[in-house]
């Protein structure tokens, strides 16, 4: 691996002159307010950049300041996250805001050893918020950088393993210790989201080609051999009665306080064996490593309802937070009981 001259204006000056003059135009780089950085960027973590922008300023709107967001409750929180997935960042950046909005007295931190102290912040958002909202020389790198920056020093490490995320820390670290942070941070995360791109990089309008060192872009990042992606299939049921439906709250890390369909009872032996009927309607869902297929059944209204159940009016359904599989599943069972 050869080094390349990261701290030279020629690189620096290249990168920025080039961000300058094609940069997206995002509402997060139109603001240096803190609050909205940390909400931007905990959007944007596995979320796509176009899906986060009206989430974005939906969530502004709603929650214009940190105090606001600190003084809502968790259903209203989680509401307005619906659709996003992966909620426990929704419930983060609530934990964060009471921390900052409570025993911070508002005052938001400017130091990435203080901003990792609040919880679901890690390096890289501590890092962008310094960078961002402070313009202070804090390195970043996520998945993009991680990319362009493996094939400007052809990197043939692995870079999630320590040895290859070391060498790409160290080199976003000497990078941004130049003139304006923000914008340095900005434009090497501008390369890699849109010209040193995973499929075809578009290398013939790189702003850094004659630096790089890599004649094989698309075999890099080289990364660790991942688990192979899981089929798993869940079983839940569709009540209704009175114009209310069935509705369980789930108190498991993956959707906590999120309303659901309930799970069909272990002791529905024929819907779980082999020979099972089929469900009355069928949707698939990616989630983390796994492909879930969530079969629902429409059944007669229970005579009980279980611990976490509740029966829900149709009409409140849509300020009720749940999770977008199971919205789109109660959507297709009124649909096909009623044709709501
Ligand atoms: S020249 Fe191509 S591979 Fe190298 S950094 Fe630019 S876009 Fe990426």
């Amino acid at each position: 691996m050869k080094q390349i001259p990261v701290e030279s204006t020629e690189f620096r000056g290249a990168l920025v002159a080039w961000f300058k003059r094609v940069g997206r135009k995002l509402p997060w780089r139109e603001t240096a307010d803190p609050y909205s950085i940390l909400v931007s960027e905990l959007m944007l973590q596995q979320t796509l950049v176009t899906t986060v922008v009206s989430y974005y300023l939906r969530w502004l709107k709603r929650f214009p300041t940190i105090r606001d967001l600190a003084n809502a409750d968790e259903t209203e929180v989680l509401l307005a996250w619906q659709g996003l997935g992966y909620y426990n960042r929704a419930r983060n950046l609530h934990r964060c805001a009471k921390v900052i909005a409570g025993g911070w007295n508002e005052t938001f931190p400017s130091s990435v050893d203080a901003l990792i102290q609040l919880p679901g912040i890690g390096r890289y958002t501590a890092g962008a918020i310094v960078s961002f909202a402070f313009d202070r020389p804090a390195p970043i790198v996520d998945g993009n950088i991680a990319r362009a920056v493996s094939r400007l020093l052809d990197l043939q490490e692995p870079v999630d393993q320590p040895r290859g995320s070391e060498i790409i820390w160290d080199f976003a670290t000497r990078y941004v210790q130049g003139a304006n942070p923000r914008l340095l941070n900005s434009s090497l995360m501008e390369l890699g989201a849109v010209v040193c791109i995973r499929r075809k990089p578009m290398c013939a309008l790189c702003p850094v080609r004659s630096f790089c060192q890599t004649k094989d872009p698309e075999s890099l990042p080289r990364k660790k051999e991942r688990p192979k992606i899981e089929r798993k299939t869940e079983l839940h049921f569709f009540a209704v009665k009175d114009g209310r439906v069935l509705l369980q709250q789930n108190p498991g890390k993956r959707w906590q306080g999120l309303w659901s369909l309930p799970a069909l009872p272990a002791s529905s032996e024929s819907a779980r064996s082999n020979h099972a009927p089929s469900p009355s309607l069928s949707l698939s869902y990616p989630i983390t490593r796994f492909v879930v297929r969530l079969n629902v059944f429409l059944r007669e209204p229970p005579d009980s309802v279980r611990a976490g159940q509740a029966w829900h009016r149709l009409e409140s359904l849509d300020g009720l937070p749940m999770p977008s599989p199971h919205r789109r599943a109660v959507q297709m069972a009124l649909q096909r009981s009623w044709g709501i």
